[in-house]
């Protein structure tokens, strides 16, 4: 399977924290529908990666070693032309190195600005006593705040991808609220389905997160990914 160059890569630099990069290149190949992102290691192939993608365009901080990027000043979004490129690319590497001055810095991930959705989340993580469990939300100050969130343990029958939708609180928003249109939740439970299916193959994922992930009437696309693997190759 070809998914399994980005762990094997990660392995072999001795790194257990895959990429944005990576983590979408190994989700997409599972089926789950990811936003096209590339690694540019300089200034001048961030500007023609973002040429050959289409503006507009959003670069993020690549590193292993920078987890929560908006944090570190790590996300530019909505960037319009080459010198919005430029100009983000100094900003980003010059917070990252400010803020985290020991990480060690790939470069920066450059991806299309896609167009805005219901923010959605996915993850898992594993339980010691019954493994991959399955997260469902909104994403946002709905999950952050509220904790509007549903479980499943891994595998997921349709039965359970179905309930964990219906299951948040804020299902309501999914059906659409004051003019919004409501998003195709038959699409929400493949890809919780797909991300089941994933996880059972691939047991050597520890952790992973699809946050956010923007819900459209016609599907639903990840903007942002996380895998962790385990300490040790199982
Ligand atoms: P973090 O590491 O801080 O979680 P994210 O990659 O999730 O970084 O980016 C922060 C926010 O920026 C996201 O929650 C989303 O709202 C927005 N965002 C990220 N990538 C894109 C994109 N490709 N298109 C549109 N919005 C994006
Ligand atoms: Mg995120």
């Amino acid at each position: 399977m070809v998914a399994e160059a980005e762990i094997a890569k990660a392995r072999s630099e001795g790194r257990t924290v895959l990429t944005e990069v990576e983590s979408k290149k190994l989700l997409q190949q599972a089926g789950i529908d990811v936003v096209e992102t590339r690694l540019a290691t300089s200034k001048e192939k961030a500007i023609s990666i973002s040429g050959d993608l289409g503006f507009p365009v959003v670069l993020k901080i690549a590193s292993p070693d920078i987890v929560h990027k908006s944090d570190a000043g790590g996300v530019k979004l909505g960037l319009e032309n080459a010198r919005a490129v430029g100009q983000a690319y100094d900003d980003i590497l010059a917070a990252a190195k400010q803020k985290h001055p020991k990480a060690e810095i790939l470069g920066v991930a450059v991806q299309k600005m896609a167009r805005p959705g219901v923010e959605v989340i996915i993850g898992m993580s594993k339980d010691d006593q019954f493994g991959p469990v399955l997260m469902f939300g909104l994403g946002g100050i709905l999950v952050e705040v509220l904790k509007d969130v549903s479980f499943r343990l891994v595998p997921l029958a349709k039965k359970d991808a179905a309930e964990m939708v219906r299951e948040i609180k804020g299902y309501p928003l999914l059906e659409g609220y004051r003019g919004q249109a409501a998003v195709k939740i038959s699409y929400l439970e493949n890809l919780l389905l797909k991300v089941s299916d994933f996880v059972e193959k691939n047991p050597e994922v520890k952790e992973l997160d699809l946050n956010p992930i923007f819900a459209y009437s016609d599907g639903a696309l990840a903007v942002d990914a996380r895998v962790i693997l385990e300490k040790s190759k199982k």
